[in-house]
């Protein structure tokens, strides 16, 4: 049984069984060419009709054109082509045209992109002129009439497919109007499709694209609609299918499933009303609130479509969230699906002059009109799940006191990292070299482990610690004075390895020592390694933290198994060993496809299968471990605390696995690295391993 829930439909949407059957029966029974003139090919002409015909009446086409092509971005391609061809010809033949072609700032990119790239091609070379919107969405009605007398194109899309926020189509016209302007308006209704009242005719919009897969039909089917009388220059030449307007043999699967959909939304028998999806969000706002204390919505509910929620966590990143959602198997997207791989800030909320934590935080949650009760309560369980996990793993703020933990915590940012030292029984840490981008990330975890920090140091002298050391208020130990590199006065003393006495802190059964990074150097390398009677004996250094290689300076004071913690981390290599000579790494020779993983683990039954997400995902999971064996979670951020010990068993195999497989690729390197040859990363991560969704 699947246990996915898909919560990401302004991205794409499950297909309507009933159109999965046309489209099967258009292959399987119904397979003919439209523009055959035989029986076969009447069948499928019929359909095509049929299909034209419904989408006509639904969409109030009244004397226009409306035409079957791939999809929304063909269909704007369609349309800035008709307008601007146009435009030129009016041009050319001495007429005076606008000179701007302008585009709301929260249109899907295809808008502007396909502004820019025709006005280039045919050499128009108008100014693209982006039309503000407003706190919730709305695009500014006095910075259109100011502009209109000058707009060649005006693009507004009719709602918008991040914050769902709905258009006033009836200002804009009412603008156009008043200001007689003349420019051709494009209005992009890919998210309004079933969810507002469209009767296009009876409006000024000259050109209306629609994908049929945002609606629960197949990707590659769209429709675009053009006004009686606006300009029209067919995109794609050829056989002349659909009046010439749109050359190429038509999609019949994709016009028989979209032309399932379009029934179904004109009977009205299928698709939930208005009220019942905005009692869905209503349930999943209300839970997000519950489970997410602090939580955002970024778009004004009562201006926006029921079926879009979108929102941010204060301290938490939309990466974070993304991941959390991901493991509880509830899909959502981030801010918009083409942005979600960079989880750059949003330029839709942006525009809307959102702060940047909300832009570049954002999730979107959204379902289509086919949801169903059973799906939303079972999201609604799994957002709680998600906050519980959160919760525990100090990410959001709780009543309740964590579990301790006990050693290495490594905090990276692009490149840089901070390093924290734990001792569970004390409930003490030391916090090394911080970054101002980690203070609120070391302030509430200290705050929620309830730990006394006794010492902020810096590899490298007067580096900024006091940020961190006002946000750790009564958490940080001011006892004693300190050096330049945050040093405590009343530190004490022990003896190394080489006979030397060093300057210690004690942690626990553990000491944190402090040497120098070379003669003449003001490079300071922390030794961290259990004590024996006042000594710190080479074998007993597991870890050494410095800003720059400092093997020099560790040379009879540590072992080859000691690991280097860099306080840069450019290459992501979270840990090296003195023996470390970064050997390149073949990444397929660490990687293990999950078909092969049942026998790997039958020929290799001491295999360690290791989960490195972070303990969030860990404890949101649904998923059962890869090939139904008890994983061990390791985030990244505890590899090096474990890789110590791992790099002592390399007879043991490690097996890595995450979401996608690429944190366990670092994880595996890493080890291979270090010289454990038996470390792999599952190709393809949980996502390959996992059954398909359960559709909201
Ligand atoms: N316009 C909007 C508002 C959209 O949401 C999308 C898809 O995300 C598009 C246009 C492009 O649609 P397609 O990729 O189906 O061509």
């Amino acid at each position: 049984m699947t246990t996915e829930i898909y919560l990401d439909s302004n991205a794409t949407s499950v297909v309507l069984p009933a159109a999965i059957a046309a489209a099967t029966d258009t292959m399987g029974q119904r397979y003919g060419n439209p523009s055959s003139t035989h029986a076969t090919g009447l069948k499928a002409k019929v359909l095509l009709d049929e299909a034209r015909a419904c989408a006509v009446r639904l969409l109030g086409v009244g004397p226009g054109r409306l035409m079957f092509n791939s999809g929304a971005t063909e269909g704007i391609q369609t349309a800035v082509l008709s307008a601007l061809y146009a435009l030129r010809e009016r041009r050319d033949a001495g007429e005076a045209i606008g000179s701007l072609l302008v585009y709301g700032a929260t249109e899907h990119k295809a808008v502007p992109e396909s502004l820019a790239h025709w006005n280039r091609l045919l050499g128009l070379n108008l100014t693209l002129h982006k039309l503000p919107v407003d706190h919730n969405g709305k695009h500014s009605l006095s910075a259109l009439r100011a502009i209109a007398g000058q707009t060649a194109m005006l693009c507004t899309m009719a709602a918008n497919n991040e914050t769902g926020v709905i258009t006033d189509l009836a200002g804009i016209e009412a603008v156009l109007g008043e200001t007689a302007c003349q420019a051709s308006w494009m209005v992009d209704c890919v998210q309004a499709l079933g969810k507002l009242k469209l009767d296009l005719s009876s409006t000024r919009i000259d050109y209306a694209p629609f994908s049929g897969h945002k609606l629960h039909a197949p990707k590659g089917i769209g429709m675009l609609y053009v006004r009686a009388g606006a300009p029209f220059t067919p995109l794609i030449m050829g056989g002349g299918q659909e009046s010439g307007q749109r050359s190429g043999t038509e999609n019949m699967a994709g016009i028989a499933a979209l032309g399932v959909v379009l029934a179904a939304l004109e009977r009205g028998d299928t698709f939930r009303s208005q009220a019942d999806l905005c009692s869905f969000r209503a349930r999943l706002a209300d839970s997000l609130r519950a489970a997410l204390p602090g939580v955002v919505f970024n778009n004004p509910f009562d201006m926006a479509l029921p079926t879009t929620l979108n929102f941010a966590v204060p301290g938490l990143s939309s990466r974070e969230l993304m991941d959390v959602f991901d493991a509880a198997e509830v899909r959502v997207s981030a801010g918009s699906a083409c942005s979600s791989s960079k989880a750059a800030p949003s330029y839709v909320l942006d525009a809307m002059g959102l702060p940047l934590w909300r832009s570049a935080g954002a999730i979107r949650m959204s379902f289509g009109p086919l949801a169903d009760e059973a799906t939303i309560a079972a999201a609604c369980a799994r957002i709680e799940r998600c906050g519980a996990a959160l919760r525990a793993s100090c990410l959001i703020p709780s009543d309740r006191t964590a579990v301790p933990h006990d050693g290495l915590l490594q905090l990276g940012v692009e490149g840089s990292c901070s390093w924290m030292v734990l001792d569970a029984a004390s409930r003490s840490c030391i916090v090394i070299d911080p970054l101002p981008d980690h203070t609120a990330r070391i302030e509430a975890y200290v705050r929620c482990q309830n730990y006394q920090v006794q010492a902020v140091v810096s590899t490298l002298p007067n580096a900024g610690r006091a940020m961190l050391i006002e946000a750790l208020g009564r958490h940080f130990n001011r006892a004693t004075g300190a050096d330049h590199y945050g040093w405590p006065a009343n530190a004490g003393q022990i003896t190394l390895e080489n006979g030397a006495t060093a300057s210690a802190i004690k942690l626990g059964a553990q000491a944190l020592a402090s040497v120098s990074g070379g003669t003449g150097d003001e490079l300071r390398v922390y030794l961290l390694g259990a004590t024996e009677q006042q000594c710190l004996p080479a074998e007993s250094v597991r870890f050494a933290f410095s800003a720059r290689p400092a093997q020099q300076a560790l040379q009879d004071i540590s072992t080859e198994r000691t690991l280097l913690c860099p306080t840069r981390d450019e290459q992501n290599q979270f840990c090296i060993s003195m023996k470390t000579s970064s050997p390149a790494i073949i990444a397929a020779d660490a990687q293990l496809n999950s078909s092969a993983l049942d026998s790997f683990l039958q020929a290799h039954p001491t295999t360690r299968l290791v989960d490195v997400r972070e303990p969030y995902e860990f404890a949101a999971t649904i998923a059962p471990a890869p090939a139904g064996r008890v994983a061990l979670s390791v985030p990244l951020s505890r590899l090096a605390e474990f890789a110590s010990v791992w790099i002592q068993e390399e007879q043991t195999p490690l097996v890595f696995f995450c979401r996608s497989g690429n944190r366990s690729m670092k994880a595996a390197q890493c080890l291979r690295r270090l010289g454990h040859q038996q470390a792999y990363s599952l190709n393809g991560g949980l996502a390959l391993a996992t059954p398909l969704p359960l559709a909201a």
